[in-house]
């Protein structure tokens, strides 16, 4: 694995208090035995003075992550128009594969024959699934909801299946992520009586993958739901943190309800996680909710915005999106954004990439990824580096000072027409939507 020390971060002075596996065992990540493996280990390694922001280090069988951390998600077991390659060339520490997907097509089945979901794809960093249970309920009519599990059709082929706590941690345990979630039911955020009943699913759920859970080298997290309803969010904390999960995800936000909301549900929620676990905001990605989660204690995110965003032209900028198709960048000699160190910005002008899509032209794509991907891998950076010199209050104002903030409305219309447009199921398409 001569590769390897192209992804795997520069060993830090507390190297022998918490050292890598691959120096432990000193065999490369391919087929390793099982029993060679050891389980994710999370530190924090300093607290922000004047919030709850913090700075931590996640090891996982698979390389160290940083923290907090933004993961890009490769639905289909690749990050759309990136190779493995890039994402280690952007310092990307962590990317989410989808459990609904790859159990549908190719099947965990063949990916544990091909060595697992890493060997498959190509990619030997850390990696996190989720069970499947957010696309299965974003199905809406195609399915059925039991206490015993969640009964769908494919949007594939029409097919029936079902998911069960125990199934979807055998799948999980097949794709062989690092990063494991329970299942769960996402309800619609401001349905109260749906959230209660979808949390009493959730808990009884968690406690059975709990209980179905076997391979020591993955991390398998509880996810807390709950609405906008703060007593159920506490209920939620309180007893997944009873069941002693090695890491807590949050679930349920950012699926329609305001940024006040959101916020209000993480200032509920966080302070009754235990603080020596990591903490994971799900489907999280926009800038300002980066900042502001961070700043409530959040340690992980995932979202498909800024690959989504970039195959529609839209690119990050620190003074907001620009769409690059508009007619002003015809003759643009300038980089998507001056000062970026992204392959794109480096090489290309804003002028040659509107050209790109203007023609449909494949790079078009990549080249938009790789600036999207750079932007946020970017972000962490300065988030980290600001919490770790005690000044990320004043970095988060400077920030969102410049970075124009798309209102509700706008984010609500928006979701909807994508939901119009879409046959399949929430976050990913055929059509390459995700
Ligand atoms: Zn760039």
């Amino acid at each position: 694995m001569k590769n390897r020390k192209l992804w795997t971060r520069p060993l830090s002075p507390d190297f022998k208090a918490h050292p890598p596996w691959f120096a432990v065992h000193g065999v490369s990540g391919y087929n390793r035995p099982m029993a060679l493996t050891m389980p994710m280990a999370f530190s924090v390694l300093r607290t922000d003075r004047d919030s709850q922001a913090r700075l931590g280090r996640l090891i996982t069988p698979h390389g160290e992550i940083a923290t907090p951390a933004f993961a890009p998600v490769g639905t289909q077991a690749t990050v759309k128009a990136l190779d493995p390659r890039d994402l280690r060339e952007l310092g990307v520490e962590l990317i989410l594969a989808n459990t609904y997907h790859l159990y549908l097509r190719p099947g965990a089945e063949v990916i544990a024959e091909m060595g697992g979901l890493h060997r498959f794809m190509g990619w030997e960093g850390p990696i996190l699934t989720d069970s499947g249970g957010f696309q299965v309920f974003s199905l809406a009519a195609n399915r059925t909801v039991t206490d015993e599990g969640v009964a769908f059709r494919s949007h594939l082929d029409g097919s029936l299946h079902v998911f069960t706590p125990e199934k979807v941690m055998r799948i999980q345990e097949l794709l062989g992520a690092d990063l494991i979630m329970c299942l769960d039911e996402c309800a619609e955020p401001h349905d109260r009586a749906y959230n209660e009943q979808a949390l009493a699913r959730t808990h009884a759920w968690a406690e059975a993958c709990r209980n179905a859970h076997r391979r020591p080298d993955q991390a398998l997290f509880g996810i807390v739901q709950g609405g906008i309803f703060p007593d159920l969010r506490q209920q939620s904390a309180e007893f997944l943190v009873g069941l002693d999960f090695p890491g807590y995800a949050i679930g349920g936000l950012s699926v329609g309800e305001t940024k006040e909301e959101m916020q209000a549900m993480l200032g509920i929620t966080v302070p009754l996680l235990p603080a020596n676990k990591p903490r994971y905001l799900m489907g999280v990605g926009a800038p300002e909710d980066i900042l502001e989660s961070v700043a409530r204690g959040i340690d992980l995110f995932d979202c498909v915005l800024p690959t989504r965003l970039a195959r529609n032209a839209a690119l990050l900028t620190r003074q907001g999106r620009i769409n690059i198709r508009n007619a002003r960048f015809e003759r643009d000699p300038a980089p998507v954004e001056e000062g970026c160190r992204c392959y794109c910005c480096r090489h290309f002008s804003r002028a040659y990439l509107r050209h790109l899509f203007k023609a449909e032209e494949l790079l078009a794509y990549r080249l938009a990824t790789i600036h999207n991907v750079h932007f946020m891998i970017a972000l962490m950076q300065d988030i980290r580096e600001a919490i770790a010199q005690d000044r990320f209050l004043s970095f988060k104002e400077q920030f969102l000072a410049r970075y124009p903030i798309i209102p509700h409305e706008v984010r609500a219309a928006n979701r909807e027409k994508r939901g119009a447009r879409r046959a399949t199921p929430s976050g990913m398409s055929r059509a390459g939507r995700s």
